[in-house]
């Protein structure tokens, strides 16, 4: 079929400049992939293939989906879409599970939604009259709508009374909310992605931005290649094509993005670029910090870090003399040892230099899933909902109030349960019902041996609603087919607070039914009431959720209350928070420099950055933070997973730009599956050259969890180091262990409990040639 109107976005990944200097609008530029022959009509929506959440409208024609382009209007992309975004829509149209399936006799067998959700309901039934709700867990994804994630996080919590509810949100920006939480005492962006139009340094700390979100990488090009580019500093040991744009690459050591982090935060007190009086007036603990990184003069982060420290001292003055200082986070840091201590590091930055609430001076803590934003504000993270904190009881009796329920039925006594401890307690035989939405833990989690044999365990029932079969539902017991996007209504917001409505453009195939459907169906079927005997949740459509998820977050830092599905028709996509006083959204958070940090409205008390012990209540209340941000420094210490012996070289893993997750969509795209359809792991060339290994060989990458056997690339930066591609299972036929997580360690930083994917050791030797040398 021919296409019309599209680039190719495949070869030219971040599509045609349009250069321009500081503080001008970004020109837009549309990008559209259509099908050809059709008459179209146009459905709003967002791309939901990374957090950039690019707004886009999809073609439909005859009932299906034939295409999509860039909405020009929208704030996020101004009409560009990335590889993802352009093609990715056509993996929903292949291979999609249409009727529930049961196990029976080890088979997966088809089934109706009656015995399925029967099924479900019985065991939960018995489990909760045998052994209370906390036998029942919830394990979701990064790519629902808010509607769904609110949704179950009332039912969870007020309904069932559980605490374990995670996502695999754990795994891409846990550590961006807790660094949040820890510095500014609730969970959201400082920044606008408008900053990076108005910024006159840019930081990507641990952010390969050209391959995550490459519309936001085309938005920094654009800036790059203008007049007046911002001076550019990378932090990555991997020559990405973000550290070849930069002025200064600093490719550090693995494990010790923190020694560097506090080396440059040294030099700002060294040289006193400073804003004192900022600091004094918005913020607490300045004395401890100087103590701390004082340690950390740059010969000595230069040794820790194996960098130049003439190159260490030129990124400190950087950012110590830009006036308008722009820093993005992700998985490098988040993924990383000491994940949270390192990106607070970046957080402290900006306050002692007093760079934030204005145009140009951003702070973003990226998101890595498209919709994480919104697991984590709903709770659908475990956390309680509206950024609130689960040791205060006046937010427990707010929750409470609003969802008319004893405040004794919403678990408060303990931190919410992390995914890593959930999937222990399935181990342990003490959760008994596992219910997975959207997503693949069988090829996403740490090591991924442990992972298969706790969901293959016969005491616990696991439950997956999903649009495909994937790793995971081969594991399950009960399968059900679920609506994906573009198939159902609802919103979902990005990682500069950008909400967009995405209508239903399409039936969803066969039997299957939204998120939304199948958990108010489970609740309805369970009997859950509130005090006045009406049904948790009371809602059943999405725009009621909405509307009561608008309630539950008025007063809180993600105030959504003046917001409705009719605002967001037709808007260019609105930031939270949005209330009767800013009823257009809200750019720039903090203009004030007032912090959510009192003892009364902070989601958190903070922790220990090192140990993650938790900050008592008594103790912040003594430090009389009330509005003033938390200044928290910790000392680097050496990763436990060194490379050494055995196994010699460090692992890190992470994404390729025309992939997504667990290939679940991106591996059924044509497009996108020829250009990376096979994973590989990534070796420097002179490291490749002393094992023997040429360009396309077929090697085993060990470690002490597990093995792969992938075709070697020997273009590597970093001598001593290897990189795998995270997103490859064992569905698709290959005959052998590819996924990078046979090799990860169950291991987590010890605050945001976001598994450190990039602490690893391994070796890697030759098995022969690779099969187009065969
Ligand atoms: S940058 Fe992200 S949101 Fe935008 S089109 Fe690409 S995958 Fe979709």
């Amino acid at each position: 079929m021919v296409q019309r109107g599209q680039t190719d976005r495949v070869s030219d990944v971040w599509g045609a400049r349009t250069p321009h200097a500081a503080d001008e609008p970004w020109p837009s530029r549309v990008d559209q992939f259509l099908l050809d022959g059709y008459r179209v009509a146009w459905s709003p929506s967002a791309c939901v293939l990374c957090s950039n959440g690019c707004g886009l409208d999809i073609a439909v024609a005859d009932g299906r989906i034939v295409g999509v382009r860039g909405r020009v209007t929208d704030r996020v992309n101004r009409g560009r879409l990335g590889p993802k975004g352009l093609y990715g829509w056509q993996g929903q149209l292949r291979d999609r599970l249409t009727r529930p399936l049961i196990r029976r006799n080890g088979r997966l067998e088809e089934a109706d939604w009656d015995e399925a959700m029967g099924l479900v309901v019985e065991r939960s039934r018995a489990l909760l009259a045998d052994k209370g709700p906390l036998s029942h867990a919830f394990y979701t994804s990064g790519q629902l709508m808010l509607e769904e994630y609110y949704t179950l996080a009332v039912i969870g919590k007020a309904g069932l009374g559980t605490p374990h509810l995670d996502g695999n949100t754990r795994l891409c920006t846990a550590t961006a909310a807790a660094a949040l939480k820890e510095t500014f005492g609730a969970d959201g962006q400082p920044g606008s992605y408008d900053d990076v139009e108005h910024c006159d340094a840019l930081f990507s700390f641990g952010h390969n931005v050209a391959a995550t979100q490459t519309v936001l990488w085309a938005r920094m090009l654009d800036r790059l290649t203008g007049a007046d580019p911002p001076r550019h500093v990378t932090v990555d040991p991997r020559r990405t094509e973000v550290a070849r744009r930069s002025d200064i690459h600093l490719a550090i050591r693995p494990g010790t993005n923190l020694a560097l982090m506090n080396g440059l935060l040294q030099q700002q007190i060294e040289h006193d670029w400073v804003d004192h009086d900022y600091v004094r007036r918005h913020t607490v603990g300045y004395d401890r910090l100087a103590e701390v990184v004082a340690d950390y003069p740059p010969r000595r982060v230069a040794e820790l870090c194996d960098v130049s420290a003439r190159d260490v001292e030129a990124a400190a003055e950087i950012f110590g003399t830009a006036e308008r200082a722009l820093s993005t986070v992700l998985q490098g840091f988040y993924q990383a040892h000491q994940a949270t201590a390192s990106a607070v590091a970046v957080n402290n930055l900006h306050l002692l230099r007093g760079m934030l609430g204005r145009p140009g001076a951003g702070l973003l803590q990226m998101n890595g899933q498209p919709t994480a934003q919104n697991n984590r504000e709903t709770g659908a993270d475990g956390d309680l909902s509206g950024f609130r904190n689960w040791d205060n009881e006046a937010h427990v009796r707010e929750l409470a109030a609003l969802w008319d329920v004893d405040e004794l039925q919403i678990p408060h006594w303990a931190p919410p349960t992390h995914a890593m401890q959930i999937f222990r307690y399935v181990e342990q035989g003490s959760i008994n019902l596992l219910w997975i939405a959207g997503t693949n833990p069988a090829v996403s989690l740490p090591e991924l041996g442990r992972i298969r044999s706790a969901l293959r365990r016969d005491s616990v029932l696991v439950v997956c609603n999903d649009g495909f079969r994937t790793e995971t539902t081969e594991l399950a017991d009960v399968v059900l087919p679920a609506a994906l996007w573009g198939e159902k209504t609802g919103t979902f917001t990005n990682a500069d607070r950008t909400v967009h409505l995405s209508e239903r453009a399409v039936a969803p195939p066969g039997q299957a039914r939204s998120d939304l459907d199948i958990w108010v169906d489970y609740a309805r079927r369970m009997g859950f009431r509130d005090r006045s005997g009406r049904p948790i949740p009371r809602w059943t459509e999405p725009e009621q959720a909405f509307d009561a998820w608008r309630e539950c977050s008025r007063g809180r830092p993600c105030d959504y209350s003046g917001m409705s599905y009719a605002l967001l028709r037709d808007s260019p996509g609105i930031q939270w928070p949005c209330t009767a006083d800013a009823p257009r959204g809200t750019e720039r958070i903090y203009l004030d420099h007032r912090f959510p940090t009192g003892d009364a409205e902070c989601e958190t008390d903070g922790h220990d950055l090192l140990t993650g012990a938790a900050v008592t209540a008594e103790q912040h209340a003594a430090r009389r933070y009330d509005g003033r941000a938390r200044l928290r420094a910790a000392h680097w210490t050496p990763p436990p997973e060194n490379p050494a012996g055995s196994y010699p070289l460090a692992l890190g893993t992470g994404r390729t730009v025309t992939q997504f997750h667990t290939r679940t969509k991106t591996g059924r795209v044509p497009e996108l599956d020829r250009a990376a359809p096979d994973a590989w792991v990534e070796l420097a060339p002179a490291d490749a050259a002393e094992l023997g290994i040429t360009d396309g060989d077929l090697v085993r990458v060990e470690s002490v969890h597990g093995a792969i056997e992938v075709t070697a690339r020997c273009s590597g930066s970093r001598r001593g180091t290897v990189f795998v591609p995270f997103h490859y299972g064992d569905s698709e036929g290959a005959g052998r262990r590819r996924a990078a997580n046979e090799l990860t360690a169950t291991a987590w930083d010890p605050v945001s409990k976001q598994p450190t994917f990039k602490s690893g050791a391994v070796r890697v030797r030759r098995i022969g040639p690779g099969r187009s040398r065969e």
